[in-house]
Order: C-alpha cells, then sequence, then structure tokens
C-alpha cells in the first residue's frame, strides 16, 4: 500500500486517481486544512496532522505500507514570509517526523514533492536540476532543507527518495470528478477563470515592465495529470532499483500573463476585465525548467504541451464547482 501525505489537497488528490489507476492500493493522511474530503478517492483515509507522531505511528502500524508520497505541506510563499515558523514547524518538522516513523517501520521509499522555488532568481533560462539553489522565501528553503535531509538519510539508512520540483501546476482532472479547489485562490489560471465567470471584477496584472516579449511575467504552466503520471512513473523507478534523484517537472516552454489571460478569453468565450498593477515582489520575470532529465530517466512524457487544452480541463472544473455552491 502507498501512503499519500497530503492526499486531500490539490497535485495529492490527482496522484491518488493516477496510482489507483495504475492497480495501487492508496491511503490518504490529510489534515483537511486546505484538503477537501470529498477530493479523496480512496476509501483508506486517516484525518491527521504530519506535525502528530502517535497519530503518524498509527497510521503505519494499522497499514502494509511500502512506500510514501510527501505532498502535505504548506505552500504560499508570501505567507512563509510573515509567518517563518509555522512553514518551518509543519513542512519540516512534519517531514521529519514522517521520515522517522519510515525509520520506524522499515518503510525506505519515498516521493517528495519539491518545488521550482528552491531555485531563486534564474541565472539562466531553461532551469536545469544543477542550476544554484538560493530560495527567496522561507517556504522555498523548506524544500530545499527536506532535498538535503532526504540525501542524508539516503546515505546513513539507505533510503531511496526522488525529489520532484514542480513548476507551475494548473489544470484538472478531465473527467472533473476532482480539481483545483483553493480557498481562497492564489493561482494565476483560476483566478483569471473566476473572473471570466464574474466572480471577480478582474484580473490584475502583477506587472508589466519585464524584460520578456510583453513585459508580463512567464512561466512553465504543467498540467496537474501529467504532474501526477510523473509521481506514478517516480514510484516504479525506485521500486525498480532506480537511484535517488532529482527532477524538476514542466513542459519546457513559457506563457506570460497576456498569453494565459487570451487563452482564457478563447476557452471561455467570455470577457475578462483586466488591470495592469506593480510586480508582485520576490517575482522572478520567468521560470521555464529544463524537463530532460525526467524524461529521459523516469521515461515522463506531458501530455498537455499547449495552454488550451489545460485551460479547457481548469474552466470545466470551475463551472462544476460553482454549480456545486450555487445548489447547496
Ligand atoms: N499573476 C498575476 N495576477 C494574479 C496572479 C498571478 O499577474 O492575480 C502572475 C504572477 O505574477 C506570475 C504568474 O501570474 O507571473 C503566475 O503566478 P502564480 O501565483 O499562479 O504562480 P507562481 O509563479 O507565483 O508560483
Amino acid at each position: 500500500m502507498i501512503l499519500v501525505t497530503g492526499g486531500a489537497g490539490y497535485i495529492g488528490s490527482h496522484t491518488v486517481k493516477e496510482l489507483l489507476r495504475a492497480g495501487y492500493e492508496v491511503v490518504v493522511l490529510d489534515d483537511l486544512s486546505s484538503g477537501h474530503r470529498e477530493l479523496v478517492l480512496t476509501e483508506h483515509f486517516v484525518q491527521a496532522d504530519v506535525r502528530d507522531r502517535k497519530a503518524l505511528r498509527a497510521a503505519f502500524r494499522r497499514y502494509p505500507i511500502r512506500a510514501v508520497m510527501h505532498f502535505a505541506a504548506l505552500t504560499s510563499v508570501p505567507e512563509s514570509v510573515a509567518d517563518p515558523g509555522r512553514y518551518y514547524e509543519v513542512n519540516l518538522l512534519g517531514t521529519l517526523n514522517l521520515l522517522e516513523a519510515m525509520r520506524e517501520f522499515g518503510v525506505k521509499t519515498i516521493v517528495f514533492s519539491s518545488s521550482a522555488a528552491v531555485y531563486g532568481d534564474p541565472q539562466k533560462i531553461p532551469i536545469p536540476e544543477d542550476h544554484p539553489t538560493r530560495p527567496k522565501s522561507p517556504y522555498g528553503r523548506t524544500k530545499l532543507m527536506v532535498e538535503e535531509i532526504l540525501c542524508d538519510y539516503a546515505r546513513a539508512y539507505g533510503f531511496s527518495y526522488v525529489s520532484l520540483r514542480y513548476f507551475n501546476a494548473a489544470g484538472s482532472d478531465p473527467a472533473g470528478r476532482i480539481g483545483e479547489w483553493h480557498e481562497p485562490e492564489r493561482h494565476l489560471i483560476p483566478i483569471v477563470l473566476e473572473a471570466a465567470l464574474g466572480k471577480r471584477p478582474y484580473v490584475e496584472i502583477f506587472g508589466t515592465d519585464y524584460e520578456t516579449p510583453d513585459g508580463t511575467g512567464v512561466r512553465d504552466y504543467i498540467h496537474v495529470v501529467d504532474l501526477a503520471q510523473a509521481h506514478v512513473l517516480a514510484l516504479r523507478y525506485l521500486e525498480a532499483g532506480g537511484k535517488s534523484g532529482i527532477y524538476n517537472l514542466g513542459i519546457g516552454r513559457g506563457y506570460s500573463v497576456r498569453e494565459v489571460i487570451e487563452v482564457c478569453r478563447k476557452v471561455t468565450g467570455r470577457e475578462i476585465p483586466v488591470r495592469e498593477g506593480p510586480r508582485r515582489p520576490g517575482d522572478p520575470a520567468v521560470l521555464v525548467a529544463d524537463p530532460t532529465r525526467a524524461q529521459e530517466e523516469l521515461g515522463w512524457k506531458p501530455v498537455y504541451t499547449a495552454l488550451e487544452p489545460l485551460v479547457e480541463t481548469a474552466w470545466r472544473w470551475l463551472l462544476r464547482l460553482s454549480s456545486r455552491f450555487s445548489q447547496s
């Protein structure tokens, strides 16, 4: 059985779906602080916080866990700047608790949710995995620290791990059963689609004076189902004896904020009011992955390499989510 921490969250829930589809048995551990019970597709569910060592050990005692995927974490960069203590406690101590429980129960295989935030300001584009790591926020530092801890656990205790550095996860399950559901929403694509739906008066563009072709920020948007697939491949790779490693997950192509808004207009056929605002502190101009290593070593091949089909899945999900709330 595979333990998925944070399996009620956005990327975790999509990964659970892919794991089940690949024939794995899955148990989810999530405290539901930001995840949703409705997104958990396995019947095996433990509601617990990763800071709770007793609950973690109880889960390992109860289920025949052979590997772990660790998503449970706090994920907001600005929040981590305002309240670093909480981020170090949940993301760092929570992970240490998990690793110690794994050690106690003889489980040594882990796939970890890392982030492109470990790189800081890019020195070159696209960004390869051996790019210098100078995270600019406590959030990014917690991810880098866990990567380093995993390396120590591999060396000392024989753990094998894959750390996956995500670029911008976006989109939703094309079947519409689960999807991106953050409260409040902070990410560009759902924000733009909420404006298309009339749930927001306008979209604010954070900076129009970057050194990019249209002056707005460029990001590498990777579909959450492709991301989820990469986790299944990483697990298979480790279970087949693959060596521990770090992999970027992005499609290797960037889209600007204006391009994203334009694609959203096309997909929704609706007006999307826009206001141009100042840069958001800490945002680099361009973040684009070099995903070659994941493609070559894990055999990963993203399906969603264009923005339009990705936005279509996000739009379908948002329509479903909003009709659900207007009915209840
Ligand atoms: N962005 C924006 N307006 C918004 C939200 C985001 O202009 O309301 C921009 C942001 O500055 C960045 C891109 O959209 O260039 C993606 O931002 P998001 O917060 O989705 O992800 P990030 O790259 O910050 O992790």
